[in-house]
C-alpha cells in the first residue's frame, strides 16, 4: 500500500479545514535589502507541523497533486510532516525531484495554487515545507545519491548543469552509467547558480547537490562550451548517448533606439554582474554594473522583479518596472512580486519605453515612453497592449534593465550537422521521449519548450532520461517530424 491512499488517514478534515495557514519566518525589509542573503528563513518543527497538518488530505485524484509538473506525491509528504516525520516527507519529494531543495525555494508554487483551501483560509504553503524537510534531510545526509556500485559499462554526455542536466545524470548515474557533464560557465548549475539571485537561492544549496552527484562519481568538465572546440559528434564518439540541457540563456530585446547606450542592461548580464561572486565569473565579467539613483526595469516576469530587487540591493533609490499590460496578465510568481514591492519596488502598468536617450557620452540619461491599452487577446491568450497615440512622455532614468524574454542559444543546432532546430533556436525533440533528429542525442527542458519553471524542466527530463535508458536497452524511439525546408 502507498501512501498515497488517503482512505487510511483518519484525520478530522472539518477543522483542518477551519485553521488559519501558520506564517513562516521572514527577514526584516531593512535587513535583506542591504544584502543578497536569504530572504525567507521558513518553518521550525512545530510551525511545519502545524501547517502540513491543515491539508485535509482530499481523497484522490488530489488537485495539489494535479497541478505539479512533477507528480510529486504531496499528501504523503504533508502527512509524514504532520507526523513530525521530516526526513520521510523529504524522500517523498526526493522520489520525482532531484531538486526539493531548490523547488521548495524558488517554485512558484503551482501545487498550492491547487490547493483547495485556497478558497477557505488559504492553501497549505508546500514550497516552504518542501524547503524546511528538504533541509532537515540534507543535514542528516539523507539526501545522498544511491549509486551502484556496478557499473554498466555505459558513458553518458550531459550538456548543461542546469535543472535538466542535473535530472538526466542523477538517473543515469543510478543506473550505473558512466556520466560527464559539460557546463559553459566556469562553475556548475546552469541557471541555479547564474541567473537565480541568491536571496531567492543560496549558492551553497546548489552546491551541495553538486557535491552529491561528484560523490557518484559525475565528472564535471566547466569552461567549456559545446560546438566549439568539442563538438557533439566527438561527444558521441566517446559516449554512447548525449543530453542536451543547455536552458535558454539569449536576451530577447526590444529593438528600440539606444539599446547600445552604456547603462542600458540585459538582465542576465545585470543580474550575473550583480550577483554572483567574482571566483564564479570569467574575468570579462569580474565587474558589477553601473547602478544609477533611478534604475528602470523593462519586463514583468519573474526576471524583472530579480532585476529589480538586485537594483534596490546595489543602492539605486528608485527602483521602477515598467510594464506593458496590467496586473491581471503579468507573469510570474505573485509572493515574489509581493516581496518585491515590500522592499521599495514600483510597478507602472500600461508603458512602455520607445527609445533610450544618451548624453553626449554615450551614456543613457533618460527613455521615451508610450502609454498602452489593451485591445484583444493575442496567441498567449493575454489582451494585447495597444499604444495610444500621442501620449508619449519622457521618463529621466540612469540605469535600464531589459527583462522582456529568453531564448536558447542556437550556436548548438548551427554547429551539429542534422540536429534539428526551429524558432529562436528551440532543439526539436519528440516532447513525450526527448529524442532529437540525431540518433543517440536527446534534449530536454528550456532549449526545448522555451523559459519555464525549473520543475518543468526537471519533468520533461526525467522523461529524457527514461528515453536514453530505453535506447541504451535497443529499444525504437518516436523521432520528432523534421519539417521539410
Ligand atoms: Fe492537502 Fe490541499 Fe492537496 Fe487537498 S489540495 S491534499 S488540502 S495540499
Amino acid at each position: 500500500m502507498t501512501l498515497s491512499n488517503t482512505a487510511f488517514r483518519d484525520i478530522d478534515r472539518k477543522a483542518r479545514a477551519r485553521e488559519a495557514p501558520v506564517s513562516y519566518f521572514k527577514r526584516a525589509v531593512e535587513d535583506c535589502v542591504s544584502d543578497f542573503d536569504e530572504v525567507i528563513l521558513g518553518f521550525d518543527e512545530e510551525m511545519a507541523m502545524a501547517e502540513a497538518s491543515r491539508c485535509i488530505q482530499c481523497p484522490e485524484p488530489q488537485p495539489c497533486l494535479l497541478n505539479c509538473p512533477a507528480g510529486n506525491d504531496l499528501p504523503s509528504a504533508l502527512w509524514h510532516i504532520s507526523r513530525g516525520e521530516f526526513i520521510e516527507a523529504a524522500l517523498v519529494f526526493a522520489e520525482t525531484s532531484p531538486l526539493p531543495e531548490v523547488c521548495g525555494r524558488v517554485c512558484p508554487n503551482l501545487c498550492q495554487e491547487g490547493c483547495v483551501l485556497g478558497t477557505r483560509n488559504g492553501s497549505v504553503s508546500i514550497g516552504k515545507l518542501e524547503e524546511f524537510v528538504a533541509d532537515e534531510a540534507r543535514l542528516a545526509g539523507a539526501l545522498a545519491i544511491k549509486a551502484p556500485e556496478e557499473k554498466s559499462g555505459k558513458r553518458i554526455a550531459v550538456v548543461g548543469s542546469g535543472p535538466a542536466g542535473i535530472t538526466v545524470a542523477e538517473d543515469m548515474v543510478k543506473k550505473g552509467h558512466e556520466v560527464t557533464i559539460y557546463e559553459a560557465w566556469p562553475t556548475p548549475g546552469g541557471v541555479l547558480i547564474y541567473g537565480i539571485p541568491s536571496f531567492k537561492l543560496d549558492k551553497r544549496v546548489v552546491m551541495n547537490k553538486i557535491h552529491d552527484l561528484e560523490d557518484v562519481g559525475v565528472q564535471f568538465v566547466t569552461g567549456t562550451r559545446i560546438g566549439e572546440s568539442i563538438t557533439i559528434d566527438d561527444l558521441l564518439a566517446e559516449n554512447d548517448a548525449v543530453f542536451l540541457g543547455t536552458g535558454a540563456g539569449v536576451e530577447a530585446t526590444m529593438n528600440i533606439p539606444g539599446e547600445d547606450l552604456e547603462h542600458v542592461y540585459t538582465s542576465t548580464d545585470f543580474l550575473i554582474r550583480g550577483n554572483v561572486c567574482p571566483e564564479m565569473l570569467p574575468v570579462e565579467y569580474r565587474w558589477k554594473p553601473f547602478v544609477g539613483r533611478r534604475v528602470a526595469v523593462i519586463g514583468g516576469g519573474d526576471t524583472a522583479v530579480d532585476c529589480a530587487r538586485t537594483s534596490i540591493r546595489l543602492g539605486a533609490e528608485e527602483v521602477t518596472i515598467v510594464y506593458r499590460r496590467t496586473e491581471a496578465e503579468m507573469p510570474g510568481n505573485k509572493s515574489e512580486r509581493a516581496i518585491c514591492l515590500e522592499e521599495g519596488v514600483n510597478i507602472t502598468y500600461l508603458q512602455a519605453p520607445i527609445e533610450y536617450i544618451g548624453d553626449e557620452q554615450g551614456q543613457l540619461k533618460a527613455m521615451k515612453v508610450i502609454k498602452m491599452e489593451l485591445g484583444e487577446p493575442d496567441s498567449s491568450g493575454r489582451r494585447r497592449p495597444v499604444p495610444i497615440e500621442g501620449s508619449e512622455f519622457i521618463q529621466d532614468v540612469d540605469t535600464v534593465v531589459l527583462a522582456v524574454g529568453y531564448w536558447p542559444d542556437p550556436f548548438l543546432g548551427k554547429k551539429t550537422p542534422e540536429l534539428a532546430t526551429h524558432k529562436w533556436g528551440l532543439i526539436l525533440a519528440d516532447e513525450e521521449v526527448g529524442a532529437t533528429s540525431r540518433e543517440g542525442v536527446f534534449a530536454a527542458g528550456d532549449n526545448v519548450h522555451g523559459p519555464d519553471l525549473v520543475i518543468t524542466a526537471i519533468a520533461t527530463a526525467h522523461k529524457a532520461a527514461d528515453s536514453i535508458q530505453a535506447y541504451l536497452e535497443g529499444q525504437t524511439l518516436p523521432l520528432p517530424e523534421v519539417p521539410s525546408r
